[in-house]
C-alpha cells in the first residue's frame, strides 16, 4: 500500500498541516492501493509565502539561466519515465500504450518550453516605446485527474520560463504520479520556494489559489462548472486567468472520403485516453444516405476495440478513474437509450471479460440528434454518438452548435475543402485526416472550452504582462 505523506514546500518536503486521510484506489480492480494526507487551507498560506518570497530574485534571473533549469527539469523527469508509467496506469487506469506517451509528454514538455524561452524576445520596440514583457508573479497551477503529471509540468514550464514562481495543485486523485513528479522536479535543484507542490482537495487548497491576494495568475484545467466558479473567484482580485475546459468535439466525415479508413480513425478520436480526454472527438457527423455504410463498420471496429486490462498492449480503452464517475458514465448510456438513439455497440453494465474494476463498454449511439443529452453534455467516458447530416452547411452548423469549443475533426480527401470548412469551425484546433499533436502550436478552446492558450509562445505570453516604457 502507498502512503504519501508529504507535500513540497519552499524545497522541502514536509508533512502536511491538514489532517485529512485521502483514499487511492486501482480502477481496474476498484481495490484501494493506498492513501494520501491532504494538505489544507494552512498548507497553501504557506506554499504561497515561499513563491511569494522566491518571485523578486527568480524573475530576474537570466533567460540562460531559466533554460537551463528548464533542461534540468526534462531531464529529470526523462530519468523516472518507466516510474511515472506504471504510477499512471495503477492509480489513474490508462492503457498502457497511452501511459507510455503520457509520461513521455510529462518530460517533453519541459524541453518544449525550453526552447520556446530560447527564442523569445521580452523586449521590444513599438513607435516610441520599449515594451517589456514582465513576469506576472505568483502563479496557482490547478490540474485534472486525466493528464495530471502533464500539466503539472507543461503549466510550471510556462511559469517558470516566464519568470513566474508556483504553487501547483495537483488533482488529489492523482497522489502516485504527483509524488513521482515532484521528487524528479526537485533533483532539477531549483531555489527554494520557486515551485511548491500541494495536493489537497479543490475547495480547501483550489479555493485559496483562487482568492488569495498574492496569487496574480490562475492556471485551470478541468471541467467548465469548477473553471466559471474560479473565474468568479478570482475576479474580487482581478487575477489572469486561463482556463482549459471541457469539450464535445465533432468528427466532420465528408461525404468523399473512404469510410473504411475515416470509421476507425473517428473512433481512435472518440476512444482516445479511454474517453476520458477533453478534446475526444464525441460527435461523429455522417452524411445522411451513406449512415447504413457507417453503421455496418462501427459495429465491425468496435467489436475488435479492447476495453479491460490496462496492462495488456491490446487494451484501448481502459476503466474510469472512479466509481463516482463510471456511474455518470453509466446514466448517460441510460439517458441515451431513454432519450431513443439506437444502441449500435456496447450499453450498460461492465464489458463481457471484466468481472471488477470500473470499465465501460465502448459504445456507439446511432440516430443522435444534436439536442440529445448524450450529444450535448461532455460524458467523459467511451460513449460516441452519430448524427446524420444532409450537406455540408448542415454538418457545419451541427458542429458549431454546441457550448463547448475546444477541437475539431476533419476527415476528408478534398483537403482544400477542408480547410475551407476548418476556417468556420468555432474551436481552437481543428485537425484534418491527422490525430497527431504539435506541442508548440497554441491549445484551447473557444466559448465554454476556457480562457486563453497553452504551450509554445502564446502559452509563455499567458504568465507575462505588456509594460510599455516612453522616453
Ligand atoms: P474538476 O474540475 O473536477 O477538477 C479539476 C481540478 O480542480 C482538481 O484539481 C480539483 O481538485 C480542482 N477543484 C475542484 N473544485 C475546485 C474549486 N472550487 N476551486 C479550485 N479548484 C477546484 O475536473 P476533473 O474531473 O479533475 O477533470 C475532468 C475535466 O477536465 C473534464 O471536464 C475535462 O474536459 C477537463 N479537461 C480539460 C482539458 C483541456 O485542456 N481543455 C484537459 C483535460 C481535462
Amino acid at each position: 500500500m502507498h502512503q504519501i505523506n508529504e507535500i513540497y514546500i519552499n524545497g522541502q518536503f514536509v508533512t502536511p498541516h491538514g489532517e485529512e486521510l485521502f483514499d487511492l484506489f486501482n480502477p481496474a480492480t476498484a481495490q484501494p492501493i493506498g492513501q494520501i494526507r491532504l494538505a489544507d487551507e494552512q498548507d497553501a498560506h504557506a506554499a504561497i509565502k515561499a513563491a511569494k518570497q522566491a518571485f523578486p530574485e527568480f524573475s530576474r534571473t537570466p533567460k540562460a539561466t531559466r533554460v537551463a533549469h528548464l533542461k534540468r527539469m526534462h531531464a529529470a523527469v526523462a530519468g523516472v519515465e518507466a516510474e511515472l508509467t506504471q504510477a499512471i496506469i495503477e492509480e489513474y487506469g490508462a492503457p498502457v500504450s497511452r501511459a507510455v506517451w503520457m509520461a513521455k509528454h510529462a518530460a517533453s514538455v519541459l524541453l518544449d518550453a525550453a526552447r520556446v524561452l530560447q527564442d523569445y524576445d521580452f523586449t521590444r520596440r513599438i513607435g516610441i516605446a520599449e515594451v517589456i514583457m514582465q513576469p506576472l508573479g505568483v502563479a496557482g497551477l490547478i490540474t485534472p485527474w486525466n493528464s495530471n503529471a502533464g500539466f503539472i509540468c507543461g503549466k510550471l514550464a510556462a511559469a517558470l520560463a516566464a519568470g513566474c514562481t508556483a504553487v501547483i495543485k495537483p488533482s488529489e486523485m492523482s497522489a502516485l504520479q504527483t509524488s513521482v513528479v515532484t521528487r524528479a522536479l526537485h533533483q532539477a535543484g531549483l531555489p527554494a520556494g520557486v515551485f511548491n507542490i500541494v495536493t489537497g482537495r479543490g475547495e480547501t487548497v483550489g479555493a485559496v489559489l483562487s482568492t488569495h491576494a498574492d496569487i496574480a495568475k490562475v492556471s485551470f484545467t478541468g471541467s467548465t462548472a469548477v473553471g466559471k466558479h474560479i473565474l468568479r473567484a478570482g475576479a474580487e482580485t482581478l487575477k489572469r486567468i486561463t482556463l482549459e475546459l471541457g469539450g464535445k468535439s465533432p468528427v466532420l466525415v465528408l461525404d468523399d472520403t473512404d469510410l473504411k479508413k475515416a470509421i476507425p480513425m473517428a473512433l481512435q478520436a472518440g476512444f482516445m485516453n479511454s474517453g476520458q480526454a477533453c478534446i475526444a472527438g464525441t460527435r461523429i457527423l455522417v452524411p445522411a444516405h451513406r449512415l447504413a455504410e457507417v453503421e455496418r463498420l462501427i459495429i465491425k471496429e468496435v467489436a475488435n476495440i479492447r476495453a479491460g486490462d490496462p496492462q495488456d498492449p491490446n487494451t484501448s480503452v481502459g476503466p474510469m478513474v472512479s466509481l463516482k464517475q463510471w456511474q455518470r458514465v453509466q446514466a448517460y448510456i441510460q439517458m441515451g437509450i431513454e432519450e431513443g438513439a439506437h444502441l449500435l455497440a456496447g450499453g450498460p453494465g461492465l464489458p463481457d471479460e471484466c468481472t471488477a474494476g470500473w470499465f465501460i463498454k465502448p459504445t456507439v449511439f446511432s440516430r443522435v440528434t444534436n439536442q440529445m443529452t448524450i450529444a450535448r453534455e461532455e460524458i467523459f467516458g467511451p460513449v460516441l454518438s452519430v448524427i446524420t447530416y444532409k450537406d455540408e452547411a448542415e454538418a457545419l452548423a451541427i458542429a458549431n452548435d454546441t457550448p463547448y469549443g475546444l477541437q475539431a475533426y476533419i476527415l476528408s480527401t478534398d483537403v482544400k475543402k477542408a480547410h475551407t470548412l476548418a476556417s468556420q469551425i468555432d474551436a481552437g484546433r481543428v485537425l484534418i485526416n491527422t490525430l497527431a499533436h504539435e506541442p508548440l502550436a497554441p491549445f484551447g478552446g473557444f466559448k465554454q472550452s476556457g480562457i486563453g492558450r497553452e504551450y509554445g509562445t502564446f502559452g509563455l505570453e499567458a504568465f507575462l504582462e505588456p509594460k510599455s516604457i516612453l522616453s
